[in-house]
Protein backbone atom coordinates (compact mmCIF):
# COMPACT_ATOMS: atom_id res chain seq x y z
CA UNK A 1 0.00 0.00 0.00
CA UNK A 2 1.13 3.40 -0.64
CA UNK A 3 1.79 5.33 2.52
CA UNK A 4 -0.21 8.21 0.95
CA UNK A 5 -3.24 6.14 0.26
CA UNK A 6 -3.08 4.95 4.42
CA UNK A 7 -2.56 9.10 5.47
CA UNK A 8 -5.48 10.26 2.73
CA UNK A 9 -7.81 7.35 4.31
CA UNK A 10 -7.83 8.94 7.42
CA UNK A 11 -8.36 12.66 6.60
CA UNK A 12 -12.21 13.88 6.96
CA UNK A 13 -11.64 15.77 2.73
CA UNK A 14 -15.29 16.95 2.81
CA UNK A 15 -15.02 18.74 6.45
CA UNK A 16 -13.61 22.22 6.90
CA UNK A 17 -11.91 20.86 9.74
CA UNK A 18 -8.59 22.65 10.23
CA UNK A 19 -5.53 20.53 9.15
CA UNK A 20 -2.66 22.88 10.18
CA UNK A 21 -2.37 26.34 11.52
CA UNK A 22 0.54 28.21 10.92
CA UNK A 23 2.44 30.65 13.65
CA UNK A 24 1.12 33.34 10.82
CA UNK A 25 -2.34 32.54 11.62
CA UNK A 26 -2.91 31.00 7.96
CA UNK A 27 -5.44 27.93 8.34
CA UNK A 28 -5.04 24.31 5.55
CA UNK A 29 -8.39 22.45 5.87
CA UNK A 30 -7.97 18.71 4.64
CA UNK A 31 -9.44 19.55 1.84
CA UNK A 32 -7.15 21.86 0.84
CA UNK A 33 -4.16 19.00 1.58
CA UNK A 34 -5.54 16.78 -0.35
CA UNK A 35 -6.58 19.40 -3.41
CA UNK A 36 -2.70 20.18 -2.92
CA UNK A 37 -0.91 17.20 -3.16
CA UNK A 38 -3.38 16.20 -5.85
CA UNK A 39 -2.25 19.07 -8.10
CA UNK A 40 1.24 18.78 -7.20
CA UNK A 41 1.34 15.20 -7.84
CA UNK A 42 -0.29 15.92 -11.67
CA UNK A 43 2.54 18.32 -12.22
CA UNK A 44 5.05 15.53 -10.98
CA UNK A 45 3.02 13.00 -13.11
CA UNK A 46 3.31 15.35 -16.07
CA UNK A 47 6.97 15.68 -16.42
CA UNK A 48 7.01 11.34 -17.02
CA UNK A 49 10.66 11.32 -14.51
CA UNK A 50 12.46 8.15 -14.98
CA UNK A 51 13.70 6.41 -12.08
CA UNK A 52 17.03 4.47 -12.29
CA UNK A 53 18.01 1.15 -11.46
CA UNK A 54 14.37 -0.09 -11.25
CA UNK A 55 13.81 2.46 -8.30
CA UNK A 56 10.75 4.84 -8.52
CA UNK A 57 12.31 8.69 -9.62
CA UNK A 58 13.89 10.58 -6.98
CA UNK A 59 12.33 14.63 -5.98
CA UNK A 60 14.56 16.52 -4.26
CA UNK A 61 13.75 19.33 -2.05
CA UNK A 62 16.35 21.37 -0.83
CA UNK A 63 13.81 23.95 0.16
CA UNK A 64 13.13 25.89 3.96
CA UNK A 65 10.48 24.55 5.66
CA UNK A 66 6.81 25.74 5.23
CA UNK A 67 3.40 23.57 4.94
CA UNK A 68 3.93 23.95 1.11
CA UNK A 69 7.33 21.48 1.32
CA UNK A 70 5.22 18.99 3.44
CA UNK A 71 2.61 18.66 0.83
CA UNK A 72 5.81 18.52 -1.83
CA UNK A 73 6.86 15.52 0.86
CA UNK A 74 2.99 13.80 0.15
CA UNK A 75 2.63 14.90 -3.22
CA UNK A 76 5.85 12.56 -4.38
CA UNK A 77 4.23 10.09 -2.22
CA UNK A 78 1.34 10.58 -3.97
CA UNK A 79 2.71 10.41 -7.30
CA UNK A 80 4.87 7.22 -6.22
CA UNK A 81 8.02 8.84 -6.58
CA UNK A 82 11.25 8.65 -4.03
CA UNK A 83 11.41 11.88 -1.51
CA UNK A 84 14.77 13.01 -0.74
CA UNK A 85 14.84 16.11 1.79
CA UNK A 86 18.09 17.87 1.99
CA UNK A 87 19.36 20.38 4.72
CA UNK A 88 18.56 23.97 3.09
CA UNK A 89 21.82 25.14 4.96
CA UNK A 90 24.30 22.56 2.68
CA UNK A 91 25.87 24.67 0.01
CA UNK A 92 27.49 23.74 -3.40
CA UNK A 93 30.01 21.13 -2.18
CA UNK A 94 27.45 19.50 -0.01
CA UNK A 95 24.82 19.92 -2.69
CA UNK A 96 27.19 17.97 -5.50
CA UNK A 97 27.62 14.95 -3.62
CA UNK A 98 24.01 14.71 -2.92
CA UNK A 99 22.86 15.20 -6.17
CA UNK A 100 25.85 13.12 -7.60
CA UNK A 101 25.09 10.30 -4.51
CA UNK A 102 21.14 10.08 -5.31
CA UNK A 103 20.57 11.42 -8.79
CA UNK A 104 17.18 12.77 -8.10
CA UNK A 105 15.30 13.42 -11.53
CA UNK A 106 13.54 16.38 -9.79
CA UNK A 107 14.51 19.31 -7.42
CA UNK A 108 13.34 22.16 -5.81
CA UNK A 109 15.63 24.83 -4.43
CA UNK A 110 14.88 28.41 -2.53
CA UNK A 111 14.41 31.21 -5.00
CA UNK A 112 17.38 32.51 -3.52
CA UNK A 113 19.74 29.58 -4.43
CA UNK A 114 18.65 29.29 -8.41
CA UNK A 115 21.79 31.31 -9.74
CA UNK A 116 24.27 28.82 -8.01
CA UNK A 117 21.85 25.60 -7.67
CA UNK A 118 21.10 25.62 -11.84
CA UNK A 119 24.45 25.16 -13.16
CA UNK A 120 24.92 21.97 -10.01
CA UNK A 121 21.64 20.64 -11.27
CA UNK A 122 22.68 20.73 -14.74
CA UNK A 123 26.13 18.89 -14.12
CA UNK A 124 24.42 15.86 -11.70
CA UNK A 125 21.35 15.51 -15.21
CA UNK A 126 18.68 16.71 -12.39
CA UNK A 127 15.92 16.84 -15.47
CA UNK A 128 13.49 19.20 -13.81
CA UNK A 129 14.06 22.18 -11.18
CA UNK A 130 11.46 24.40 -9.65
CA UNK A 131 11.86 27.03 -6.72
CA UNK A 132 9.77 26.87 -3.56
CA UNK A 133 10.30 29.90 -1.10
CA UNK A 134 9.07 29.80 2.19
CA UNK A 135 6.08 32.60 1.65
CA UNK A 136 4.31 30.42 -1.20
CA UNK A 137 6.46 31.77 -3.50
CA UNK A 138 8.15 30.47 -6.50
CA UNK A 139 7.61 28.21 -10.04
CA UNK A 140 6.86 24.84 -8.25
CA UNK A 141 3.15 25.99 -7.28
CA UNK A 142 2.73 27.88 -9.81
CA UNK A 143 2.92 24.69 -12.30
CA UNK A 144 1.43 23.32 -9.66
CA UNK A 145 -2.02 25.87 -10.35
CA UNK A 146 -2.11 24.54 -13.85
CA UNK A 147 -2.85 21.31 -13.24
CA UNK A 148 -5.94 19.45 -12.09
CA UNK A 149 -7.04 19.26 -8.17
CA UNK A 150 -8.02 15.45 -8.86
CA UNK A 151 -5.39 13.07 -8.88
CA UNK A 152 -5.05 9.21 -8.82
CA UNK A 153 -2.95 7.64 -5.95
CA UNK A 154 0.05 6.07 -7.78
CA UNK A 155 -0.29 2.24 -6.14
CA UNK A 156 2.47 1.09 -4.67
CA UNK A 157 3.68 -1.87 -2.50
CA UNK A 158 4.44 -2.03 1.06
CA UNK A 159 8.47 -2.98 -0.27
CA UNK A 160 8.70 0.29 -2.83
CA UNK A 161 10.87 2.85 -1.91
CA UNK A 162 9.23 6.23 -0.26
CA UNK A 163 12.16 8.20 0.58
CA UNK A 164 15.86 8.37 0.91
CA UNK A 165 16.84 10.25 4.00
CA UNK A 166 20.34 10.95 4.75
CA UNK A 167 21.81 10.14 8.02
CA UNK A 168 23.05 13.53 10.58
CA UNK A 169 26.08 12.47 9.75
CA UNK A 170 27.35 12.94 13.59
CA UNK A 171 29.87 9.65 13.09
CA UNK A 172 31.61 10.38 9.26
CA UNK A 173 29.68 11.26 6.09
CA UNK A 174 25.70 10.90 5.46
CA UNK A 175 24.50 7.91 3.97
CA UNK A 176 21.13 7.70 2.09
CA UNK A 177 18.89 5.23 4.08
CA UNK A 178 16.45 3.28 1.30
CA UNK A 179 13.42 3.87 3.43
CA UNK A 180 10.22 1.98 2.04
CA UNK A 181 6.48 2.63 2.16
CA UNK A 182 6.01 -0.16 4.69
CA UNK A 183 8.75 1.01 6.80
CA UNK A 184 7.34 4.29 7.27
CA UNK A 185 3.22 2.93 7.59
CA UNK A 186 4.25 0.34 10.18
CA UNK A 187 6.26 3.12 12.31
CA UNK A 188 3.51 5.72 12.21
CA UNK A 189 1.12 3.07 13.24
CA UNK A 190 2.87 1.71 16.08
CA UNK A 191 3.89 5.31 17.26
CA UNK A 192 0.31 6.22 17.46
CA UNK A 193 -1.02 3.06 19.56
CA UNK A 194 2.04 3.68 21.89
CA UNK A 195 1.60 7.39 22.33
CA UNK A 196 -1.95 6.99 22.74
CA UNK A 197 -2.80 9.79 20.06
CA UNK A 198 -6.11 11.05 20.84
CA UNK A 199 -8.77 12.94 18.50
CA UNK A 200 -8.74 16.37 20.38
CA UNK A 201 -4.89 15.79 20.42
CA UNK A 202 -2.86 18.97 18.25
CA UNK A 203 0.83 18.75 17.78
CA UNK A 204 2.88 21.50 17.93
CA UNK A 205 5.40 21.25 15.28
CA UNK A 206 8.80 23.21 15.47
CA UNK A 207 11.29 21.20 13.93
CA UNK A 208 13.18 20.68 11.01
CA UNK A 209 11.21 18.95 7.97
CA UNK A 210 14.97 17.31 6.55
CA UNK A 211 15.13 14.97 9.30
CA UNK A 212 13.38 11.93 10.71
CA UNK A 213 12.52 13.65 13.59
CA UNK A 214 10.25 16.31 12.02
CA UNK A 215 9.39 14.69 8.47
CA UNK A 216 8.19 11.74 9.83
CA UNK A 217 7.55 11.03 13.48
CA UNK A 218 5.72 14.32 14.07
CA UNK A 219 3.88 14.58 10.74
CA UNK A 220 3.11 11.49 10.57
CA UNK A 221 1.64 10.82 13.86
CA UNK A 222 -1.10 14.06 12.95
CA UNK A 223 -1.32 13.36 9.52
CA UNK A 224 -2.23 9.77 10.13
CA UNK A 225 -4.74 10.16 12.92
CA UNK A 226 -5.94 13.03 10.97
CA UNK A 227 -5.51 15.63 14.05
CA UNK A 228 -4.42 18.89 13.33
CA UNK A 229 -0.55 20.47 13.49
CA UNK A 230 0.28 23.85 14.99
CA UNK A 231 3.13 24.96 12.60
CA UNK A 232 6.22 27.09 13.18
CA UNK A 233 8.80 26.88 10.07
CA UNK A 234 11.47 27.58 12.83
CA UNK A 235 12.16 26.97 16.19
CA UNK A 236 12.70 29.72 18.71
CA UNK A 237 11.36 29.32 22.58
CA UNK A 238 9.16 32.65 22.45
CA UNK A 239 7.27 31.30 19.38
CA UNK A 240 6.83 28.01 20.90
CA UNK A 241 5.71 29.26 24.28
CA UNK A 242 3.26 31.60 22.42
CA UNK A 243 1.72 28.90 20.86
CA UNK A 244 1.53 26.62 23.47
CA UNK A 245 -0.37 29.31 25.13
CA UNK A 246 -2.74 30.48 22.79
CA UNK A 247 -6.27 29.02 24.32
CA UNK A 248 -7.76 28.92 20.27
CA UNK A 249 -8.42 26.14 18.45
CA UNK A 250 -7.19 23.61 17.65
CA UNK A 251 -4.83 24.50 20.93
CA UNK A 252 -1.43 22.61 20.67
CA UNK A 253 -1.34 19.66 23.55
CA UNK A 254 2.08 17.66 21.86
CA UNK A 255 5.29 18.59 21.47
CA UNK A 256 8.20 17.09 19.81
CA UNK A 257 11.49 18.67 20.62
CA UNK A 258 15.48 17.84 20.63
CA UNK A 259 17.55 18.63 24.00
CA UNK A 260 18.64 21.99 22.56
CA UNK A 261 15.10 23.18 22.15
CA UNK A 262 14.07 22.11 25.71
CA UNK A 263 17.28 23.49 27.14
CA UNK A 264 16.25 27.44 25.08
CA UNK A 265 12.63 26.66 26.62
CA UNK A 266 14.12 26.30 30.03
CA UNK A 267 15.87 29.41 29.74
CA UNK A 268 12.89 31.66 29.30
CA UNK A 269 11.02 32.56 32.17
CA UNK A 270 7.92 32.13 30.69
CA UNK A 271 7.74 28.65 31.06
CA UNK A 272 5.48 27.46 34.00
CA UNK A 273 3.09 25.13 35.19
CA UNK A 274 0.68 27.58 33.86
CA UNK A 275 1.37 27.59 30.55
CA UNK A 276 1.64 24.00 30.08
CA UNK A 277 -1.14 22.97 31.92
CA UNK A 278 -3.30 21.60 29.06
CA UNK A 279 -0.43 19.99 27.14
CA UNK A 280 -0.38 16.04 27.27
CA UNK A 281 2.81 14.98 26.30
CA UNK A 282 6.19 16.09 25.74
CA UNK A 283 8.71 14.20 23.60
CA UNK A 284 12.55 14.25 23.63
CA UNK A 285 14.72 12.53 21.07
CA UNK A 286 17.44 12.25 18.47
CA UNK A 287 20.49 13.17 21.07
CA UNK A 288 20.29 12.23 24.80
CA UNK A 289 18.54 14.55 27.09
CA UNK A 290 20.52 15.33 30.28
CA UNK A 291 18.97 14.58 33.51
CA UNK A 292 19.16 18.11 34.75
CA UNK A 293 17.20 19.66 31.54
CA UNK A 294 14.78 16.05 32.55
CA UNK A 295 14.33 17.25 35.95
CA UNK A 296 14.21 20.77 35.85
CA UNK A 297 11.53 20.60 33.23
CA UNK A 298 9.45 18.69 36.00
CA UNK A 299 10.07 20.76 38.69
CA UNK A 300 9.49 23.59 36.40
CA UNK A 301 5.94 22.16 34.55
CA UNK A 302 4.73 19.29 36.19
CA UNK A 303 5.37 17.26 32.73
CA UNK A 304 7.64 13.96 32.46
CA UNK A 305 9.27 14.14 29.45
CA UNK A 306 8.95 10.98 27.12
CA UNK A 307 12.48 10.39 26.29
CA UNK A 308 12.34 7.76 22.75
CA UNK A 309 15.32 6.35 20.70
CA UNK A 310 15.61 6.09 17.25
CA UNK A 311 17.28 6.60 13.94
CA UNK A 312 17.12 7.39 10.24
CA UNK A 313 17.94 3.82 9.03
CA UNK A 314 14.94 2.84 11.33
CA UNK A 315 12.54 4.89 12.68
CA UNK A 316 11.63 4.67 16.45
CA UNK A 317 12.84 1.75 18.54
CA UNK A 318 12.28 2.74 21.90
CA UNK A 319 10.26 4.83 24.01
CA UNK A 320 9.18 5.53 27.61
CA UNK A 321 6.09 4.70 28.57
CA UNK A 322 3.10 6.99 27.82
CA UNK A 323 0.34 5.91 29.91
CA UNK A 324 0.70 5.26 34.16
CA UNK A 325 -0.25 1.96 33.63
CA UNK A 326 3.21 1.32 31.42
CA UNK A 327 5.47 2.60 34.24
CA UNK A 328 7.79 5.31 34.69
CA UNK A 329 9.51 7.65 32.29
CA UNK A 330 13.06 7.42 33.28
CA UNK A 331 15.70 10.23 32.95
CA UNK A 332 18.90 8.96 31.23
CA UNK A 333 16.82 6.00 29.29
CA UNK A 334 14.77 6.06 26.06
CA UNK A 335 11.91 3.29 27.41
CA UNK A 336 11.42 -0.04 26.33
CA UNK A 337 11.60 -1.49 22.74
CA UNK A 338 8.52 -0.49 20.28
CA UNK A 339 5.71 -3.34 20.03
CA UNK A 340 7.17 -5.14 16.91
CA UNK A 341 10.37 -3.86 17.64
CA UNK A 342 13.04 -6.32 18.75
CA UNK A 343 15.92 -4.91 20.61
CA UNK A 344 19.00 -6.90 21.59
CA UNK A 345 22.45 -6.06 23.19
CA UNK A 346 25.59 -8.23 22.03
CA UNK A 347 29.05 -8.06 22.50
CA UNK A 348 32.13 -7.97 20.00
CA UNK A 349 31.68 -11.17 18.98
CA UNK A 350 28.03 -10.71 18.83
CA UNK A 351 26.79 -12.84 21.52
CA UNK A 352 24.11 -11.80 23.65
CA UNK A 353 24.67 -10.42 26.67
CA UNK A 354 22.89 -10.44 30.39
CA UNK A 355 20.46 -8.01 31.74
CA UNK A 356 22.48 -4.83 32.42
CA UNK A 357 25.74 -5.60 30.74
CA UNK A 358 26.69 -3.10 28.40
CA UNK A 359 27.06 -4.09 24.52
CA UNK A 360 25.79 -2.98 21.15
CA UNK A 361 22.57 -2.39 20.46
CA UNK A 362 20.85 -4.79 17.58
CA UNK A 363 17.58 -4.62 16.19
CA UNK A 364 15.13 -5.77 13.99
CA UNK A 365 11.46 -5.09 12.55
CA UNK A 366 9.07 -3.86 10.25
CA UNK A 367 10.45 -0.31 10.37
CA UNK A 368 14.22 -1.09 9.63
CA UNK A 369 14.85 0.00 6.31
CA UNK A 370 16.39 -1.89 3.17
CA UNK A 371 20.52 -0.43 2.87
CA UNK A 372 22.60 2.42 2.21
CA UNK A 373 22.10 3.64 -1.30
CA UNK A 374 25.47 2.88 -3.39
CA UNK A 375 26.86 1.14 -0.54
CA UNK A 376 26.81 -2.51 -0.64
CA UNK A 377 29.40 -3.15 1.85
CA UNK A 378 28.37 -0.44 4.51
CA UNK A 379 25.21 -2.55 3.75
CA UNK A 380 26.61 -5.82 4.57
CA UNK A 381 28.14 -4.62 7.36
CA UNK A 382 25.11 -3.28 8.90
CA UNK A 383 23.32 -6.25 9.05
CA UNK A 384 23.99 -9.32 11.22
CA UNK A 385 24.01 -13.07 9.35
CA UNK A 386 20.21 -13.61 11.21
CA UNK A 387 19.34 -10.17 9.54
CA UNK A 388 19.43 -7.79 12.79
CA UNK A 389 20.69 -4.14 12.71
CA UNK A 390 24.05 -3.10 13.85
CA UNK A 391 22.79 0.30 15.19
CA UNK A 392 26.21 1.31 15.82
CA UNK A 393 25.09 2.22 19.45
CA UNK A 394 26.37 1.09 22.34
CA UNK A 395 23.61 0.39 25.33
CA UNK A 396 22.69 -2.13 28.23
CA UNK A 397 19.31 -3.72 28.90
CA UNK A 398 17.67 -3.00 32.55
CA UNK A 399 15.70 -5.52 34.37
CA UNK A 400 12.26 -3.82 33.68
CA UNK A 401 13.55 -4.10 29.91
CA UNK A 402 14.41 -0.16 29.51
CA UNK A 403 17.23 0.53 27.56
CA UNK A 404 20.49 2.72 28.79
CA UNK A 405 21.97 4.03 25.85
CA UNK A 406 25.73 4.93 26.76
CA UNK A 407 27.07 5.88 23.59
CA UNK A 408 28.07 4.96 20.18
CA UNK A 409 30.76 2.30 19.48
CA UNK A 410 32.73 4.66 17.42
CA UNK A 411 33.14 7.15 19.88
CA UNK A 412 33.94 4.26 22.40
CA UNK A 413 37.38 5.34 23.91
CA UNK A 414 40.03 2.72 24.74
CA UNK A 415 42.63 3.74 26.74
CA UNK A 416 45.33 1.64 28.13
CA UNK A 417 43.19 -1.68 26.50
CA UNK A 418 40.32 -0.34 29.11
CA UNK A 419 36.94 0.68 27.35
CA UNK A 420 35.91 4.16 28.78
CA UNK A 421 31.98 5.02 27.87
CA UNK A 422 31.75 8.54 27.29
CA UNK A 423 28.72 9.35 28.28
CA UNK A 424 29.41 7.49 31.78
CA UNK A 425 32.36 10.31 32.25
CA UNK A 426 30.28 13.01 30.87
CA UNK A 427 27.54 12.02 33.25
CA UNK A 428 30.03 12.92 36.28
CA UNK A 429 31.27 16.06 34.47
CA UNK A 430 28.01 17.42 34.24
CA UNK A 431 27.56 17.19 37.82
CA UNK A 432 30.17 18.84 39.14
CA UNK A 433 29.51 22.57 40.61
CA UNK A 434 29.37 25.14 37.41
CA UNK A 435 29.45 22.56 34.66
CA UNK A 436 26.69 23.20 32.16
CA UNK A 437 27.15 20.43 29.61
CA UNK A 438 30.60 18.07 28.56
CA UNK A 439 31.69 15.87 25.99
CA UNK A 440 34.42 13.50 26.04
CA UNK A 441 36.24 11.71 23.43
CA UNK A 442 39.56 9.75 22.79
CA UNK A 443 42.81 11.40 21.72
CA UNK A 444 45.64 9.39 20.17
CA UNK A 445 48.32 9.36 23.28
CA UNK A 446 51.79 7.57 22.70
CA UNK A 447 51.70 5.36 26.05
CA UNK A 448 47.99 4.72 25.95
CA UNK A 449 46.97 4.13 22.66
CA UNK A 450 43.78 6.89 23.49
CA UNK A 451 43.93 9.57 26.15
CA UNK A 452 40.34 10.82 27.63
CA UNK A 453 39.88 14.76 27.14
CA UNK A 454 37.28 16.41 28.57
CA UNK A 455 35.61 19.53 27.20
CA UNK A 456 32.97 21.21 29.18
CA UNK A 457 31.12 24.37 29.26
CA UNK A 458 30.31 26.49 32.17
CA UNK A 459 27.27 27.58 33.55
CA UNK A 460 26.41 31.16 32.74
CA UNK A 461 28.67 33.50 35.46
CA UNK A 462 31.47 30.32 36.12
CA UNK A 463 34.65 29.92 35.40
CA UNK A 464 36.04 26.46 35.80
CA UNK A 465 39.50 25.66 36.61
CA UNK A 466 41.11 22.16 35.04
CA UNK A 467 43.19 21.32 37.74
CA UNK A 468 40.16 21.21 40.36
CA UNK A 469 37.88 19.42 37.89
CA UNK A 470 40.33 17.23 37.34
CA UNK A 471 40.77 16.36 40.91
CA UNK A 472 37.02 16.49 41.72
CA UNK A 473 36.59 13.58 38.94
CA UNK A 474 38.96 11.39 40.54
CA UNK A 475 37.02 11.44 43.78
CA UNK A 476 34.13 10.00 41.55
CA UNK A 477 35.66 7.48 38.65
CA UNK A 478 38.52 4.64 38.13
CA UNK A 479 41.49 6.06 37.25
CA UNK A 480 42.23 5.16 33.54
CA UNK A 481 38.64 6.98 32.92
CA UNK A 482 39.33 10.46 34.32
CA UNK A 483 40.05 12.75 31.66
CA UNK A 484 43.66 13.68 32.18
CA UNK A 485 42.87 17.00 30.07
CA UNK A 486 39.59 19.08 30.49
CA UNK A 487 39.31 22.35 28.04
CA UNK A 488 36.53 24.91 28.68
CA UNK A 489 34.49 26.07 25.78
CA UNK A 490 31.69 28.22 25.37
CA UNK A 491 29.66 25.87 23.55
CA UNK A 492 29.88 22.31 22.00
CA UNK A 493 29.92 21.54 18.13
CA UNK A 494 26.71 20.69 16.94
CA UNK A 495 24.99 19.76 14.00
CA UNK A 496 21.61 20.83 12.57
CA UNK A 497 19.80 17.69 15.35
CA UNK A 498 22.02 19.39 17.99
CA UNK A 499 24.34 16.45 18.01
CA UNK A 500 27.36 16.70 19.55
CA UNK A 501 29.87 16.37 16.38
CA UNK A 502 32.55 14.17 18.03
CA UNK A 503 34.27 13.42 15.17
CA UNK A 504 35.29 17.38 15.22
CA UNK A 505 36.02 17.93 18.61
CA UNK A 506 38.28 14.58 17.83
CA UNK A 507 40.24 16.58 15.12
CA UNK A 508 40.70 19.69 17.25
CA UNK A 509 42.63 17.27 19.94
CA UNK A 510 43.96 15.30 17.97
CA UNK A 511 47.20 16.52 18.81
CA UNK A 512 46.50 16.83 22.82
CA UNK A 513 49.63 14.02 23.70
CA UNK A 514 51.75 14.66 21.00
P1 LIG B 1 25.43 9.28 11.25
O1 LIG B 1 24.75 7.94 11.22
O2 LIG B 1 25.55 9.89 9.89
O3 LIG B 1 26.70 9.31 12.02
P2 LIG B 1 23.38 10.02 13.17
O4 LIG B 1 23.51 8.60 13.65
O5 LIG B 1 23.47 11.09 14.20
O6 LIG B 1 24.46 10.32 12.04
P3 LIG B 1 20.53 9.98 12.83
O7 LIG B 1 19.99 8.80 12.12
O8 LIG B 1 19.86 11.28 12.64
O9 LIG B 1 22.03 10.19 12.38
O10 LIG B 1 20.57 9.75 14.39
C1 LIG B 1 20.43 8.49 15.00
C2 LIG B 1 21.28 8.43 16.23
O11 LIG B 1 20.90 9.45 17.15
C3 LIG B 1 21.14 7.14 17.00
O12 LIG B 1 21.92 6.10 16.46
C4 LIG B 1 21.59 7.56 18.40
O13 LIG B 1 23.00 7.53 18.51
C5 LIG B 1 21.14 9.02 18.47
N1 LIG B 1 19.90 9.15 19.26
C6 LIG B 1 18.63 9.26 18.83
N2 LIG B 1 17.79 9.40 19.86
C7 LIG B 1 18.54 9.36 20.98
C8 LIG B 1 18.26 9.45 22.37
N3 LIG B 1 17.03 9.64 22.83
N4 LIG B 1 19.31 9.37 23.23
C9 LIG B 1 20.57 9.20 22.78
N5 LIG B 1 20.90 9.12 21.49
C10 LIG B 1 19.90 9.20 20.60
MG1 LIG C 1 23.81 6.85 12.62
Amino acid sequence: MNLFTALQAAWPVQSQGTAILTGQGLAYTWQDLDRATAMLANLIDSLRLRGREGRPPVVAAHVDKSVESLLLYLATLRAGCTYLPLNPAYRAAELTHFLEDARPAMLVCRPADQDWVIPLAAHSQVGHLFTLGDQRTGSLLTHASLHSDVHTVAPRGLDDLAAILYTSGTTGRSKGALLSHGNLLSNAQTLLRHWDWRQDDCLLHALPVFHIHGLFVASHCALLSATPMRWLDKFDAAGVLAQITDAHAPRATLFMGVPTMYGRLLASPALSAAATAHMRLFVSGSAPLLPAAFDEFAQRTGHTILERYGMSETGMLCSNPCRDSGGPRLSGSVGRALPGVGVRIVDDAGLHVQRNVTGHVEVQGPNVFGGYLGLPDKTAEAFTDDGWFRTGDVGRIDAEGYVHLVGRAKDLVISGGFNVYPAEVESHLDKLPGVAESAVVGVPHPDFGEGVVAVVVPQPGHTLHEAELIRAIKDELAGFKCPKRIFSVSELPRNAMGKVQKNVLRQQLDGTFA
